[in-house]
């Protein structure tokens, strides 16, 4: 079972704070029958994590649930504040796509954002710019 947005990454958004945080929580999806887990820490104007970092977090999780003998692979991705989109270059945007790969994108909606961004017109041009050329 593949679980596609989980805060496990230690030390840069509102998930683990701690690396062995981070393996216990890793633990816990095991428990749940998760042997996947993609990494989606929030990227916003707050927390605006970037891919580099994401990665290297992942491989340190990977490494280390591996010597713990964890049996759960970790997938870099993000979780992506709508507000925050038209901020991220392209490149940037499809190294932060779910699992590592550029398809797939998680745009964080909020009331908030919609009514100060004009609703969904980021996604909108996202798509026009990515899928519908
Ligand atoms: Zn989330």
């Amino acid at each position: 079972m593949i679980d596609l947005h989980c805060h496990v990454l230690p030390g840069i958004d509102d998930g683990p704070e701690t690396l062995e945080e981070s393996v216990a929580l890793a633990r816990v999806a095991v428990d749940a029958g998760i042997d996947t887990l993609v990494a989606t820490p929030h990227v916003n104007s707050r927390t605006p994590n970037d891919s580099a970092t994401i990665a290297r977090l992942v491989d340190t999780l990977n490494q280390r649930l591996d010597e713990e003998h964890v049996d759960l692979e970790v997938l870099p991705g993000g979780e992506i504040a709508i507000s925050h989109l038209a901020e991220i270059e392209p490149q940037e945007l499809s190294r932060l796509g779910l699992g590592g790969g550029p398809q797939v994108v998680h745009v964080r909606l909020s009331q908030r954002c919609q009514q100060r961004h004009g609703g969904l017109r980021p996604v909108r041009d996202l798509r026009r710019q990515h899928v519908d050329r």
